[in-house]
């Protein structure tokens, strides 16, 4: 993770995250907007591809949503239609991503928040993201070969960190 970046502050700020245009979110015409907030943050893009994903993959993804009463629909929802998978990388992106997600529930997300901009109701929310480092690295893996997730320098790196 840190190979291409000379000093440990650098490699401080090569955190990565998994990012997740849902069903709902691509249907929507939302895949732009989304990238682009990350984007425009100077979050560095390092792995994409869109997929419908299998039963399999989504049950270990939502592992520990197993004992849920709406796991089951859940995960029929997200095999319905293809979904965006992403890999972000910068400072502290797992918690920032969050944070730009806003809250699970739609309802209580804020204005300025992907969640709290285009959607309404919690099973149709548009966009995950890794809730913690760990669990970053767990889903990339799942989701990413080795060879799909990019190393390479940011040469607008200088101009977003001090
Ligand atoms: P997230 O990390 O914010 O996405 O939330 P969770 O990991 O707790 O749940 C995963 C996904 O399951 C959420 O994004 C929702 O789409 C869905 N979900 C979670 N809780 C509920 C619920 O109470 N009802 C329904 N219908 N869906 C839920
Ligand atoms: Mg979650």
């Amino acid at each position: 993770l840190s190979t291409t970046n000379e000093s440990g502050a650098m490699s401080k700020n090569a955190e990565r995250t998994y990012i997740m245009v849902k069903p709902d979110g691509v249907q929507r015409g939302l895949v732009g907007n989304i990238i682009s907030r990350f984007e425009k943050r100077g979050y560095q893009l390092c792995g994409l591809k869109m997929r419908t994903a299998s039963r399999e993959l989504l049950e270990e993804h939502y592992g520990d949503l197993k004992s849920k009463p709406f796991f089951p629909g859940l995960v029929n929802f997200m095999m319905s239609g293809p979904v965006v998978s992403m890999v972000w990388q910068g400072k502290d992106v797992v918690k920032q991503g969050r944070s730009m997600l806003g809250e699970t529930d739609p309802l209580k997300s804020k204005p300025g928040s992907i969640r709290g901009d285009f959607c309404i109701d919690m099973g149709k929310n548009v966009c995950h993201g890794s809730d913690s480092v760990d669990t970053a690295n767990e889903e990339i893996k799942m989701w990413f070969k080795d060879d799909e997730v990019m190393d390479y320098k940011l040469t607008a790196y200088k101009d977003i960190y001090e």
